[in-house]
């Protein structure tokens, strides 16, 4: 078949029609169970009746203004967002990667507020931040950066986990002004660092007066068994990105900002005509509200332990397993060889699943999941792994 798309995905057969909570049908009416949720995005299920009834009202009401005018659902989804992270305000964009701009934009402007020329910028090896200019020179990696050279100056690459490195390149750079990572690297193939990591940067980040920037896009939103990735250490981040599960589906992001730097953008420095407009706040509103009245936070930590105990027993007698990462819902199983196939092994199955690092089964199933849905889940996977041809 022709298609009149540009080649920047590499598409699965599968052409999904519907879809019902945990479940996806295809064209041909086969029924699937979602373990990833189009990537940590509809993380209360598809076809949520409260969602969809929020979407048929909004919109018929109204959807867009711009931000010329007040915007009464975005102030609301700003109070909430800060009141769940304790930050003191929020820019809104429309994805990941506007949400990390943001977020870059903030850190040098804090930097040239303080007649710093050219701030810098430490950030991870093994880092997804998306694939904009700012965020793909964020992110690590040749084979997203091949072609789109020259990258932005002024980022300072570090191995993740690592604070050694980060106070020794601290002590070659005094034009240094934030620290952007991930709390545990999504894309990466679901890294999780050690407890004392991020208060140890904490306090590298107050010692030094740089903004420690945390990346919640995939993390956030009860993925991990708690609000965000971050608050499984007893820190306070100064920026915080969000996208992904905001919305359930409908774009929505945005940056958040501590007290200090919640002042470093204004007028004319930043905008987004999408962004935060009626009916992604309103939806965004009702999104936090089903997480908060069904407590998936604690379903998300207790589903993620439950199915973390499943697979480590029953993965144990496999010698290609390397390793089983989880924290809530974000799973990775690490392989010893490339199991880019699996993908399609898990479909014929009638699993959702992904392959990141081209070695590393990842999921990240509905927040709203079961232990049956979980069951069928370990099944699978144990199924596929089973069936792996060595060479
Ligand atoms: C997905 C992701 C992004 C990019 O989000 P988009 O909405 O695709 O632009 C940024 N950061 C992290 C950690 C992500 O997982």
């Amino acid at each position: 078949m022709k298609s009149f798309l540009m080649n920047t995905y590499n598409r699965k057969k599968v052409s999904f029609v519907k879809g019902d909570g945990v479940y996806l049908w295809d064209d041909q009416n086969n029924k699937y169970l979602d373990a990833l949720c189009g990537l940590a995005v509809t993380s209360l299920g598809h076809s949520h009746p409260d969602i969809s009834a929020k979407i048929q009202e909004q919109s018929q009401t109204l959807i867009h203004t711009s931000n010329a005018f007040i915007i009464k659902q975005q102030e609301k989804l700003g109070e909430r967002l800060c009141k769940l992270t304790g930050l003191a305000n929020a820019f809104f964009c429309n994805s990941g990667a506007e949400a990390v701009e943001a977020a870059i934009k903030i850190a040098r402007k804090y930097g040239n507020d303080q007649h710093i020329e050219n701030p810098k910028i430490i950030v991870m090896e093994n880092s997804f931040h998306g694939r904009t200019l700012a965020a793909l020179s964020a992110t690590d990696g040749d084979k997203a950066h091949k072609g789109f050279y020259p990258l932005i100056d002024g980022l300072l690459r570090v191995p993740y986990n690592n604070i050694h490195e980060i106070e020794k390149i601290s002590k070659q750079n005094n034009d240094i002004v934030a620290v952007l990572l991930e709390p545990i690297q999504g894309e990466g193939g679901i890294k999780i660092p050690d407890d004392d990591y991020l208060p140890k940067l904490r306090s590298l980040c107050d010692a030094n007066s740089w903004l420690l920037m945390i990346d919640e896009v995939q993390s956030g939103f009860c993925r991990t068994g708690k609000w965000f990735g971050y608050q499984h250490s007893e820190i306070m981040p100064d920026v915080v990105t969000v996208a992904k599960a905001l919305g359930n589906g409908i774009p929505i992001g945005a940056c958040l900002t501590n007290k200090e730097s919640s002042t470093v953008l204004t007028p004319g420095s930043h905008g987004s005509t999408f962004g935060g407009n009626f009916l992604s706040t309103s939806v965004g509103l009702q999104v936090l509200d089903i997480m908060r009245e069904k407590n998936l936070s604690r379903n998300a930590r207790l589903m993620g332990l439950y199915i973390e105990k499943e697979l480590k027993e029953k993965l144990a007698k496999y010698s290609i397993v390397k390793d089983i990462r989880c924290r809530g819902l974000m799973i990775g199983i690490e392989l010893k060889l490339k199991c880019l196939g699996l993908v399609e092994e898990a479909l014929k199955n009638r699993l959702v699943i992904n392959v990141t690092k081209e070695n590393t089964i990842r999921m990240l199933p509905p927040l709203i999941i079961n232990k049956p849905e979980v069951d069928i889940i370990v099944n699978v996977i144990c199924k596929i792994i089973s069936e792996i041809k060595y060479e």
